[in-house]
Parts: C-alpha cells; structure tokens; sequence
C-alpha cells in the first residue's frame, strides 16, 4: 500500500488531500465549525503519501537500521536536516546548524571483572556474569575498585508526595544500596496503587543511590516485580550499552542486578530471611539495614565515546510576544542498526519504531513551513537519537533544550505508529497529567476519537519514550497513538496486532509479508558494534523490520489521521501555563 488517497478520504478525518493546492473545506461530519478555516487548510496540505516515502527511505536496507552511533543512524540524522532545510525551517541545534551534537559513549564490560559477596561471618562468593549478576560502571572510567558495606534499603524510595522515605536519613555515602524494584503496591492509594510510577523503574533506583552518595546499586530481580524474566535482564545488560556522556551528575561504580538465588543466598549469609525482608520493605516505618557483607569488586570497562546527533529545527512563531514561546513535536530517528553476528538478514529497518514517527514529524514541519498563516508561537521539530539506547537524545534534548523548557508549552511525540487501518481510538497516555487534557478530551470528541485508556498501567508505557525525557525538565509532554480499534475490525482485531513483546512472533497472518531482501550486508564491514538485544525484542523488530507498507491497507492510514488531529491539538495551545507540569510520578 498504498496509504493512497481515497484511503485517506475515508479516513476518520475526511479530508481531501487529493490537491494540497486547491484545498476546500468539505462536507466533514467531524470537523468542527469552532476550527478556524486556516487550519483546516492545512491540515488539508498533509500528504499521507510523503509519509509514506520518508519511511521507505527511512527504512531501506540502505539504511542498515540506524544504529546510534552507526553510519546508518547518522544518514538518517542528514536525510532528516536536508528536508527541514528544504522546507525552509530555521536550523535550531549546535552553531546555526540542524544538528545538535549528544556526546555519548559506549561501556563494554571487561572479561576481568569480579564481583564478590564478603559476609562478615562465613564464606565469600564470587558472582557469575550473567548468570548471577549484571553490572555496568556509570561513571565511565576504564576501571574502578569497590570496597564497601552493602545496606538493604527497601524499594529505595523517598517521595515526599506520598509521604514515603525509605532512607530515613540514614547516611549512605560510600555505601552499596540493595533494592527491590517496583513500588509497594497494597495500598491503592499509595503510588497510584499498580500504576508504576517513575519511583518503581529501575532507572529512578540507580538514580536514587547515586543521588545518596553511594557507590553501587544492586537491584533484586524477581520476575514478577520487575514484570519480566531474567533473561530480559541478562541480555539487555550484556555487551556494549550507551551511555550520555558524564555531565556532573552523580553515577554509580556498579549499577548492578543480582538474581533471585543469589539475593536469598546473600539474605541468608546475612542471618535473614528474603521474604521478610520484602515484606518489611512494603512498610512506611521501613528502615535501612545494614547486612554485614561487603561488595568487593573490580570494574573493568571498555569505553567508546562517540557522537551522535539530535535534529532540530523551528519556525519562528509569528505574534512577537508569542514567539518567544514554543509547542515542540518530537520522534526519534534511531532504531537497533544491524546485528553483524545474526546470519541472514540482519538488519533492524525500524519501519514502524520509529520511521512512522520521523514521517509524520516532516510531514507536519513541511505543511507548518508552508501554511499559509504562521502560528503565533515558534514551532520546534526535534528528532532525537538513542532512544533505544534509553531516552538518551531526548534526555539530552531536555538537558539543552533550543529555548528554556518554561517556554515550552507542549511537546507531542510520536513513536511507532503502526499503518494498520483506520483508527477510531487514539492512545494519549499521559496527557492526563497535563492541563493540556481538556483540549485532548475536546478535540478527541470532535475527530471522533475514543481515548483508549492505558490497558497495563503497570508496564509503565509513560516512562518508555521520549516525551518522558521532556516531561522530566517540566514540559508538558505526551505520546500519541492509535487505539485498538480500527474502522471495519473489532477490538480483537486490533489487539492481536499488538500483543505483547514476549508473545510476538512472525505473523503469517493478517497479510503481513516481509520481503526479504538480502540487501547491502557488504556495509557491515564499515558498521560500529552493534547493540545486544533481548529475544523477545528481536522477535518484535523482526515482525517490524520491514516496511509496513508491504502489506495490503485498505483503510486510511492511521498516521495520517493521528497526525491531523495532532496538528489541530497544536492550533489549540493557547493559554495553559506551567502550573500543572507533570510530575516525575
Ligand atoms: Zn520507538
């Protein structure tokens, strides 16, 4: 397909995209008469069809997945800054460019590394990589030495809001923090009852033993608390992982997981019981406990520092107070690169996550350069690298934003977007959090959208892209996507297009044809590492590698839709302020 243009008539929009040129007002049942007739007339200029070839592009072979830090990732950073430049967006990065370099490296674990439980009382015991423990040095040295007393801190948590502090101002320096991941989650009250919130990722754990002054952090795993198995563990945290390059803030010498086994055994070397001690952790009244067995360890790093790039553009807002003020729509351009010990084919093309998202991105900058009315405020177009590496170019984009975050009004986001029809939900998980909702809520009625809320609060989705990064710095932000329901399919349908990363495998159903081009592998050679990823993972990017548009729609695409209705939330920021920025939590 064919996103072809009676598809998009059909759309839940109605619209008429046949003639950006001669664009008229039609019959739509769904627009409102309150949206002014400028906007329809652009929204009208969207050409689903343009989409459609940044993502052919974008997803080519030719391409090789873009890998951070990868030849591939950096062609699609250029590909990306040469359409803003032929839209005639102003650059917004680095020096009057479009690029705003994120300095990163990549930490590779050495073979030397040892990592050993020293009770006072009883024998030591070495861990195995992998297999026992995973661990990676975050303050970037070649080598580091620990030698320090481990303190169980519960879930680690000090959020004054919910009146929990798990340290109790006990002092931590130098120390090796033992957590649980998760949040305590009997009390519905407490930390929105099984939604996660930022306080129960593992990230904000790390982050929170550094903030505390202590040298390490080991985090439990046990499957149902962390929400995966192991082997998710294991092998996200094997091999080269990335990093933002050191910026001030306080890292870890060992940012490390332990298996269940060897959290009992270490419970137990202490004189204490694992399962008590969670459920002592699940108490506001939880204090530290120091357990008489140290971390002795040796780090030994491989460090690769690199560059890579976010791609920033704006148009200059029109009202000259205004413009001092932003709205900024953001999608990354980074997918997993290619795989060089995987035979056959192996190269992740990122089709879906995240080329649909870097399609509709240009697609809503070209139609905003060439309106016919400017908006009144500045317009940011950002697409950020490494978002699979772990947020790191929004996150960096949020440290250094193009104009201070306070002028940002809003960001919208936009990451895989899948083309399966057309929509009549959308997703907007996390727009709740702003006072930007009642707008979402309004227009939503108007397009005829059903805001789906977010099936598995628990999973997190909120803290998993990166609108996420620019709601830490205070920003409204938010990701949209389509729902589960699709014009002729039922819910069922939709949901099976959608299970879960552990259940994906290669559909052979629904029409989805893969071709499997064994495209230019002879580039490999030229290829920095590439990045380990989970088998479940795999399967995912498998299913996704290819183009989307190989199969047959018959539906309007659900980009173009959810772009249109996106490019109207934008028309409608207007007067909302800060007051209500979301919370980490
Ligand atoms: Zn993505």
């Amino acid at each position: 397909m064919t996103i072809s243009k009676t598809a998009v008539l059909a759309a839940a929009l109605s619209l008429t995209v046949a003639s950006a040129a001669q664009p008229k007002p039609t019959r739509s049942q769904t627009t409102s008469r309150r949206l002014p007739g400028t906007a329809i007339v652009a929204m009208q200029a969207i050409r689903p069809e343009n989409i459609e070839t940044h993502v052919r592009f974008l997803s080519d072979d030719l391409l090789e997945g873009r890998g951070t830090g990868q030849r591939g990732g950096d062609i699609a950073a250029e590909y990306i800054a040469a359409q803003f430049a032929l839209y005639g967006l102003k650059p917004a990065g680095d020096k009057g460019t479009y690029m705003q370099k994120v300095p990163m490296v990549g930490i590779t674990p050495g073979a030397d590394t040892r990592f050993t439980l020293v009770p006072a009382n009883g024998k030591k015991f070495d861990l195995k990589p992998l297999d026992e423990y995973v661990a990676y040095d975050q303050t970037q040295q070649p080598a580091s030495d620990i030698d320090a007393e481990i303190v169980y801190v519960g879930y680690g948590i000090d959020a004054p809001e919910y009146n929990w502090d798990d340290y109790k101002g006990v002092d931590l320096k130098g120390k090796v923090l033992l957590m649980l991941v998760n949040q305590p989650a009997d009390d519905p009250k407490l930390f929105h009852g099984k939604a996660l919130t930022y306080y129960g990722r593992w990230t904000y754990k790390y982050e929170q033993a550094a903030r505390k002054g202590a040298v390490g952090a080991i985090l439990i795993h046990k499957t149902d608390m962390a929400s995966y198995g192991w082997e998710v563990v294991r092998n996200s945290n094997s091999g080269e992982k990335s990093f933002l390059k050191l910026d001030g803030a306080p890292k870890l010498k060992a940012a490390a997981w332990i298996h269940l086994d060897v959290a009992n055994k270490l419970a137990k070397s202490a004189g204490l019981d694992l399962d008590k001690m969670m459920s002592d952790a699940r108490s506001r009244d939880f204090k530290p406990v120091p357990l008489n067995v140290r971390l002795t360890a040796h780090m030994a790093s491989k460090i690769r520092p690199f560059e890579s790039n976010n791609v920033i553009a704006v148009l200059p807002g029109a009202d000259k107070k205004l413009k001092d003020e932003a709205v900024m729509y953001t999608a990354h351009y980074d997918h997993l690169g290619i795989r060089p010990d995987m035979p056959g084919d192996n190269i992740y093309n990122g089709a879906m996550d995240n080329a649909t998202g870097c399609g509709i991105l240009l697609e809503l900058a070209r139609t905003y350069a060439q309106g016919a009315q400017k908006p009144r405020r500045s317009i940011f177009f950002a697409s950020v690298t490494a978002e699979e590496q772990g947020l790191l170019g929004s996150e960096y984009l949020g440290k250094h934003p193009p104009i201070p975050a306070n002028k940002i009004q809003l960001d919208l986001n936009y990451d895989d977007v899948k083309p399966l029809g057309s929509p009549e939900e959308v997703q907007v998980a996390g727009a709740e959090r702003t006072n930007f909702y009642p707008a979402v809520q309004a227009l939503a009625t108007e397009f005829r959208f059903t805001i789906r809320p977010d099936a598995r609060p628990e999973a997190g989705h909120f803290y998993r892209s990166d609108h996420f990064s620019l709601a830490r710095v205070g920003i409204p932000a938010f990701s949209i996507n389509e729902g589960m329901k699709f014009k002729h399919h039922d819910e069922a349908w939709g949901l099976a297009q959608d299970v879960p990363p552990t259940q994906r495998r290669i559909p052979s159903r629904h029409g989805l044809h893969f071709r499997r081009r064994h495209g230019p592998l002879r580039l490999r050679a030229r290829m920095g590492s590439s990045q380990p990823v989970h088998p479940s993972h795999l399967e995912k990017r498998r299913r996704i590698r290819k183009s989307p548009f190989g199969r047959s729609v018959r539906e309007g695409s659900p980009a173009t839709s959810v772009t249109l209705w996106l490019r109207f939330l934008a028309t409608e920021v207007r007067h909302h302020s800060h007051s209500k920025a979301p919370k980490l939590a």
